[in-house]
């Protein structure tokens, strides 16, 4: 009977063209990767689709100190923080954090998590008890989606980067606890949220702004610590989370607040107690590559990203500019997550099968990850690729016209 049940959902799920699959990389994340795809070919690939920004996860140094990590300390953490997973190195990470914040969250203190989904069901349901009420931005990522369906606090839905909209349901909201929560960068569209203006509305309307900086940790500000640098905020108001999995080439998360709330998170947030700490190597080497983005190379890298984005917009802008009855759009974005918004589920799956064929893996987004009606390749450039790579990603695009 579930078989069956099941059966049919699979089918109605493959009739939309919404089948997911997945690829078995045969070598480490890097522009260039040997890929084992479903037609059980293996490629190598070029690829515009992971979300390791500064080119860190292969870096000899980040390899080394995980080697290091594990001499010191084997391998898994044992337990959770609370009773014996807790190591020298998850506490120096923390500690790392927190200064990197301290110019943007007075009295700033960090907690990790073993990924980001985690780290957002914990700061959602740990502060959206029954006293607050959430008010959530229209294009969050699915772990924000998901907290706040945890949550117990009621939860008001505002548009995207809407401000105003969010001002008149703060204005009539009499919750006690107040919490917006939103993506800094949208990870399917690439654009910034307007975060001075929701810092503004949080202030006027004695709110706490929970940001998610998946996307900017690393990729923004002239340091890489992210939105609250690129935008220069500071406020006790705020409450960020980090992703350690994406520009810092890891794995892990952490929230960073006002050491008050992490306090309270490490005492009430379900998913830091019950669940085993992240192996104290992967913690040991994540201070290596914090030093990395941080430092002369996270610069320079952050500087070819933004060249690479800027050649790209300027490639594809000309390539719909000779084309203009193609429907294709480009996704106002200023960071390495640049979509081109197609439309149809069928039609992008095919246009990233075909790239794919030609040694290009671009994936397609459909719903319900994005709106229906506008499936998109998600391109998303690397530090470690070159304009070549970006000229050749052009060219291909041309050829699918
Ligand atoms: C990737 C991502 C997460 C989840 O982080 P993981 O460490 O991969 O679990 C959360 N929020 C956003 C916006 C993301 O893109």
């Amino acid at each position: 009977m579930l078989l069956d049940h099941l059966q049919g959902k699979l089918a109605a799920i493959e009739a939309q063209s919404l089948t997911r699959f997945t690829r078995i990389a045969e070598t480490g994340t890097a522009p260039h990767q040997t890929v084992r795809g479903a037609d059980g070919v293996t490629r190598e690939l070029l690829m515009f689709c992971s979300n390791d920004y500064l080119g860190l996860a292969a870096h000899p140094a980040v390899a080394q100190a995980l080697i290091d990590g594990a001499h010191r300390y084997g391998g898994g953490s044992g337990a959770s923080p609370l009773v014996s997973g807790h190591s020298r190195a998850h506490h120096e990470v923390e500690a790392e954090l927190a200064r990197w914040f301290a110019p943007h969250i007075p009295s700033a203190r960090a907690i990790g998590f073993c990924t980001g989904y985690m780290a957002n069901l914990a700061v959602i349901t740990a502060l959206g008890d029954a006293e607050a009420e959430i008010f959530s931005e229209a294009l969050n990522h699915a772990s924000l989606i998901d907290g706040t369906r945890l949550a117990k606090a009621p939860v008001k839905r505002y548009g995207h980067c809407d401000v105003e909209g969010l001002r008149a349901l703060l204005a009539a909201s009499t919750a006690r606890i107040k919490l917006i929560v939103t993506d800094a960068v949208f990870s399917m569209d690439g654009d910034i949220a307007p975060l001075p203006a929701l810092l503004a509305a949080a202030e006027d309307f004695d709110a706490w702004l929970i940001v998610d900086d998946a996307h900017g940790l690393g990729v923004l500000g002239e340091q890489g610590v992210g939105s609250l640098e690129h935008f220069g905020l500071c406020s006790e108001r705020l409450i960020v989370m980090g992703t350690l999995g994406k520009s810092a080439g890891l794995a892990g998360a952490f929230v960073v607040a006002h050491e008050t709330v992490t306090g309270y998170l490490l005492q009430a947030a379900r998913n830091y107690i019950f669940s085993t700490a992240s192996p104290p190597a992967v913690e040991h080497a994540l201070l290596t590559s914090l030093q990395l983005m941080r430092g002369d190379l996270g610069r320079e890298r952050r500087v070819h990203l933004r060249s690479l984005q800027a050649q790209l917009r300027e490639g594809i802008t000309a390539l719909l500019s000779r084309h203009p009855s193609l429907t294709w759009r480009l996704a106002a974005s200023e960071t390495p997550i640049q979509p081109l918004i197609i439309g149809g589920n069928a039609e992008v799956m095919a246009l990233a099968a075909t790239l794919e064929r030609e040694g290009l893996r671009v994936p397609g987004i459909r719903p319900p990850t994005v709106p229906q009606g506008e499936a998109r390749l998600r391109i998303t450039l690397c530090a470690t690729h070159t304009a070549a790579d970006v000229d050749c990603l052009v060219a291909a695009l041309e050829r699918c016209v």
